[in-house]
């Protein structure tokens, strides 16, 4: 049978559920294990083994492989030569790089896979939720744990998850164009219809992926999965590809240019060794060559920073983990560092600057105004007229029922008689209000005092219409209520009620004007209040555009909604981190400056606050004039959002823009970062997010613009670090290639400054871990006193590239030095290496500390992270270890020193570091 042509109740009774209770949570768990979780089955994730084996795709591990490839080779010769000693030393050289690449591979693979565990757990809480009914009652649901036979209600800004049969359906409707390509959205209805009808002419029917555009709507999900008629096409989606962020990318960059001038220093090497040797001897002999290609194997190694991508996502996950538990939770990595550059950012006022506790204070009907006592939701408080008395009920009565009348919220007491608001806030307000006057929707529904009272339709509020309606049948007539923007409302009014007269609207217009002006002047949020007698045939199939027009005008209320206290600070430290806040509101200019005042949003009332008219008479170019320095936008609607979003990009600025309804989701879209509402979003918005607002708060955005600094600071200085000991290295052996041309004491003119397995030890173990230990410092002291990074600029801008040719030069000629002496000292040339290897080793150890901070050694506390010491501490000790135990000494070419000599080396080490980084302070940079 097909779910479509058969009515509701065969649907659901064929299904096994209850329209009224759904089904049971038992039931849901049984069906969840009989048809799978609700989801559309994408390509098979990688075998583990397969992620293994691309984890050696890295250049470094190319290197690797032929140095095993020498070694081995070396080796065969050197035993057909009867040099067995030398023969044995190879094959462990070899024997050494394949286990340091095993376990290289190894550590890349489990940090690629931890990293994508945590992706993944940030993804699942990502996953859109939906309103369904179990066990008879209505609970949030993830959209994979839907089953069949689910009662699911949805409405604008939901996604569909699953296909579904209306059985109830109210202004429902939906955009279906994933599915279909038709893009205009589609009104649901519930009637069966025809066996033989198409699918894009379903009209009783919801299908998975498609989205609530407007109204809302029940149905029973008849199909998920790979069952649904998503699943069915599901190959045809692209799957979403890892993509590299930007920084990411700078690094390939940057290894491949590294590649390159490390492919050019060997061949030079190679060349310059041969000619040497043959020019000093006179013969090349196959043991120069291999000594030659085991220093090319060295430089080759140490060029290549091969920690450095590895580190980068791991650091950039790790501040994706870090900004979930503080609350934001990014789509991608690339948005980490976006927030750290961000320029502007633009915030809705309401339920992001203000607290959307919305209390109704003031209000003017019958042309008097009238004060509203009580505190927050609690519905009870006097109605004082403008003498500070009782007012009179029948000034206000209409007015209060109207208000009651259009209106879904409620409010009720929970156990502890404290109480709760449910629904939309600003209707919340008008339900609390006309509850102190003892009015209450239901109660006006109930058929009493010889009325007969019944709702037929409500068109919801929309912040593009920015208007509600009703439509009620009271006894034998039709009335239609609208409230909403009073400016809104003021030009589709033609009539007022005065004293139960109906008057002309221009009569009192003026006056109306002046008390919106009053109310939102006081940071009041207004609303009009209007109804008017309609015909049977508009009640039941006027648009909203027919009824919305010819009002007769009640009354203005003025709701206070106070801004979040701890919004202030975080206002005034993203001004002194030179972040742009900026005000976007559906409200009043009047009200909405009043609030940006009280936020430090702007300083003074002549600040200027731009409206939505105003934007839509101004072309690109003149709101591109404005749009640096406006602080306050007001009477907005979501489509203008774009615009801003757009003209502030054109200035190169990076842009963030909260939205929560589905129609912000383009400008969300067009933002550098778009930030959703976790809880009061739209599934739609968060799905078009960069960032979401586990708690709705802006001070998580100031927060998550910190940690976007911090992680992008903390990229900066381990790059700082990595690139310097490459440097260092990579000097140091060239030193050795281009200045010894003789023999000092043991060493030869062949012989490297460092063997590569030391190269390869200090960029995998001493100089890798305190590297990754950096991925976990905390912001510097001055960070958010600074300017936000230029994201035009590349990584190695600002000093980065000095800093690293300066530190790391005089690194590599430190090391060189200390093999120098040791070996004209006479020192054998396994000590004369282990004298540069240590230099090395300790001078990076000490480097690091420089290298953590944007500024110097010493503008930050060397003990405040304590990764950093546990992998330093490391690092040291087993360093200094594998120059004391024999099998290292015979794999790595390290030889023990004498105590003495280890604490001069140690010493020495830091000399440089102190020194360039104590000019540098001296210089003030
Ligand atoms: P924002 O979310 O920026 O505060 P909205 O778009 O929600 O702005 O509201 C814009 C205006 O629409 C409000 O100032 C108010 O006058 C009116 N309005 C808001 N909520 C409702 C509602 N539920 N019913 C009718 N009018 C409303
Ligand atoms: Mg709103």
């Amino acid at each position: 049978m097909s779910w479509y042509s058969n009515d509701a109740n065969s649907v659901i009774s064929k299904l096994n559920t209850d329209r009224a209770s759904g089904l049971s949570n038992a039931e849901a768990s049984k069906r969840i294990d009989s048809y799978g979780p609700n989801e559309i089955t994408q390509k098979k994730s990688k075998p583990a083994w397969l992620m293994f084996l691309e984890s050696f795709k890295e250049p470094l591990i190319v290197i690797l492989l032929v140095a095993i490839t020498i070694a081995i080779l070396s080796s065969i010769y050197e035993f057909n030569s009867g040099n067995s000693e030398h023969g044995v030393a190879s094959l462990y050289e070899a024997a050494a790089i394949f286990i340091i690449v095993l376990i290289n591979g190894g550590l890349t693979f489990h940090q690629t896979r931890s990293a994508q565990k945590s992706l993944d757990a940030l993804r699942d809480m990502r996953q859109p939720h939906l309103n369904v009914l179990r066990d008879g009652t209505w609970t949030s649901v993830a959209a994979d744990e839907l089953v069949p036979g689910d009662i699911v209600s949805v409405k604008s800004g939901d996604f569909i998850e699953g296909d579904m049969r209306f059985f109830k359906t109210s202004e429902l409707q939906v955009d279906e164009s994933q599915l279909t390509g038709e893009s205009d959205a589609i009104t649901k209805t519930t009637d069966s219809l025809p066996e033989d009808t198409d699918l894009a002419d379903r009209t009783n029917m919801g299908f998975s992926g498609s989205m609530v555009v407007n109204g809302n709507g029940i149905g029973v999900i008849v199909a998920t999965g790979m069952d649904t008629e998503l699943g069915k096409i599901a190959d045809l989606m692209d799957d979403e590809d890892t993509q590299k962020t930007p920084i990411e990318k700078s690094v390939a960059d940057l290894s491949k240019k590294l590649m390159l001038i490390a492919g050019g220093v060997i061949v030079f090497t190679v060349g310059f060794e041969l000619t040497k040797q043959f020019m000093n001897v006179g013969t090349i002999t196959v043991s120069d060559i291999a000594g030659i290609s085991s220093t090319a194997i060295a430089i080759a190694v140490a060029s290549i920073p091969d920690a450095m991508p590895v580190v980068l996502s791991i650091v950039l996950t790790i501040g994706a983990k870090l900004l979930a538990k503080s609350k934001g939770l990014i789509k991608s990595l690339s948005s980490v560092e976006t927030l750290g550059a961000t320029t502007y950012i633009a915030s809705d006022k309401t339920g992001t600057l203000t607290k959307n506790e919305m209390t109704v204070t003031r209000f003017y009907s019958n042309r008097k105004k009238f004060n509203v006592e009580g505190n927050g939701y609690t519905p009870f408080g006097d109605i004082l007229d403008d003498k500070c008395e009782v007012a009179d009920e029948k000034d206000y009565r209409r007015f209060f029922e109207i208000a009651a009348l259009n209106n879904e919220a409620e409010v009720k007491p929970d156990e502890n008689q404290n109480w709760r608001p449910f629904g939309n806030p600003t209707d919340v307000s008008l339900v609390v209000m006309a509850k102190k006057a003892g009015i209450t929707r239901d109660h006006l529904l109930e058929k009493e005092e010889n009325r007969d009272i019944d709702v037929l339709r409500v068109i919801p509020f929309d912040s593009t219409r920015k208007m509600m309606t009703v439509v009620i049948k009271e006894d034998d007539q039709y009335y239609s209520l609208t409230k909403g923007a009073p400016d809104v409302v003021a030009v589709r009014t033609t009539g007022a009620l005065v004293n139960g007269e109906q008057v002309s609207y221009s009569q009192i217009a003026d006056e109306v004007d002046q008390t919106i002006l009053e109310f939102a002047n006081d940071a009041l949020r207004t609303i009009a209040i209007t109804h008017r007698k309609v015909t049977e045939e508009q009640a039941y199939h006027g648009t909203a555009e027919e009824l919305e027009q010819d009002l007769c005008f009640l009354g203005i209320a003025g709701i206070i909604d106070p801004p979040r206290e701890e919004v202030k600070d975080a206002i005034s430290k993203l001004t002194g981190a030179s972040v742009n806040v900026v005000m976007i509101t559906g409200d009043h200019a009047a009200t909405a400056k009043a609030i940006a005042k009280r936020l430090g949003i702007i300083k003074s009332d002549s600040a200027e606050a731009i409206v939505g008219s105003q934007i839509e008479e101004m072309t690109d170019d003149q709101l591109s004039e404005k749009v640096l320095d406006t602080r306050v936008y007001a009477r907005v609607s979501p489509e203008h959002k774009q615009r801003i979003v757009k003209q502030l990009q054109r200035h190169r600025q990076v842009v963030g823009m909260t939205g929560d309804g589905i129609n912000d989701a383009p400008a969300l879209k067009a933002a550098n970062i778009g930030i959703a509402m976790g809880i009061n979003g739209t599934e739609v918005t968060k799905d078009a997010a960069d960032l979401i607002l586990l708690d709705d708060k802006f001070t998580t955005i100031e927060a998550s613009v910190e940690s976007g600094r911090t992680i992008f600071g903390n990229i900066l200085n381990f790059m700082r670090h990595e690139l310097t000991t490459n440097v260092a290295e990579v000097l140091s052996l060239l030193l050795g290639v281009v200045l010894i041309n003789t023999t000092i004491g043991e060493v030869t003119a062949v012989t490297p400054t460092l063997t590569a397995l030391m190269v390869l030890w200090v960029n995998m173990v001493s100089d890798s871990m305190p590297s990754f230990a950096l991925g976990y410092d905390e912001a510097e002291a001055n960070m958010m006193k600074e300017a936000p990074r230029d994201t035009s600029q590349s990584i190695l801008a600002n000093g980065m590239l000095g800093r690293v040719l300066l530190r790391g030069s005089v690194m590599g000629g430190l090391v060189f030095l200390g093999f120098i002496w040791a070996a004209s000292s006479g020192y054998s040339v396994a000590e004369s290496q282990t004298v540069a290897f240590l230099v090395l080793v300790f001078g990076q150890l000490w480097h690091v500390y420089d290298a953590r901070s944007a500024h110097t050694l010493f503008d930050r506390n060397p003990f405040s992270n304590s990764r950093l010491t546990l992998a330093v501490g490391f690092a040291a000790t087993s360093s200094v270890l594998v120059t004391l135990l024999p099998f290292f000494n015979e794999v790595m070419g390290t030889a023990p020193l004498s105590m003495p000599l280890y604490a001069g080396i140690i010493i020495i080490s830091a000399v440089p570091t102190f020194v360039l980084s104590g000019i540098k302070k001296a210089l003030g940079k």
